[in-house]
């Protein structure tokens, strides 16, 4: 049986190697077209921001296409950066800033836990929709540790493992429990289950 082909709504380069990874095998992913204008993500929602994405990659090439969108939750912060973790210290933010932000203001905070959500969406030609989630819980570290990744990947310190950062732990650890890894694994079993959305 042929894998399922999907044209990647992410030009990040982080992103597309990580997704490629976990999908690797799985799904055959398409690089986003160059010539594509950047998309306004401004639906206010992870789902809604992942669905523009994807949708307007899917208008543009004729082909299903799958995005995703991602938010880091502070319980501290009432669930900030969230929606705006991208642009946390500002609309032209490095990952840098927003690291050094967020660590300012958490500084008094004996609560650093936090969460990180992923939805992935899959738009097809015909205009139906596949969408699926992945969490990852952790705490927010008091100061970088480690300098693969990017993102918030020093500052973020996930339950599941064994004290190290996202950015102290190997590509395959980190995306066997990441919000990322989790899901994109749900939306392959969910490519799988249902036979409506697999591309001709
Ligand atoms: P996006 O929606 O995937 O572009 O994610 C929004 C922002 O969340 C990014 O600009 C990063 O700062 C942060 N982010 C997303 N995924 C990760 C990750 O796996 N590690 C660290 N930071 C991340």
């Amino acid at each position: 049986m042929s894998l399922p082909r999907l044209v990647s709504a992410t030009a990040n380069p982080h992103k597309v190697a990580e997704i490629a990874d976990i999908l690797d095998g799985l799904v055959e992913l398409l690089p986003r077209p160059a010539d594509l204008p950047d998309v306004v993500e401004d639906a206010g929602t992870l789902e809604g921001n992942a669905r523009l994405k994807a949708a307007a990659v899917c208008v543009a090439t004729g082909m299903p296409s799958v995005s995703d969108d991602t938010g880091l939750f502070v319980n501290a912060l009432d669930g900030q950066p969230g929606v705006d973790t991208a642009y946390y210290a500002g609309p032209n933010a490095t990952y840098a800033e927003n690291r050094a932000k967020l660590l300012a203001a958490l500084a008094d905070s004996s609560d650093r836990s936090a969460l990180f959500r992923t939805v992935v969406m899959v738009v097809r030609p015909d205009g139906s929709e596949l969408v699926a989630t992945g969490v990852c819980h952790g705490t927010i570290a008091t100061a970088e540790l480690g300098t693969r990744g990017f993102g918030y990947d020093p500052i973020f310190i996930p339950r599941e493992g064994d004290g190290r950062s996202f950015s102290q732990m190997t590509d395959a650890e980190k995306n066997a429990i990441s919000h990322r890894g989790r899901a994109f694994q749900a939306l392959v079993t969910a490519l799988r289950e249902r036979a409506t959305i697999r591309p001709d």
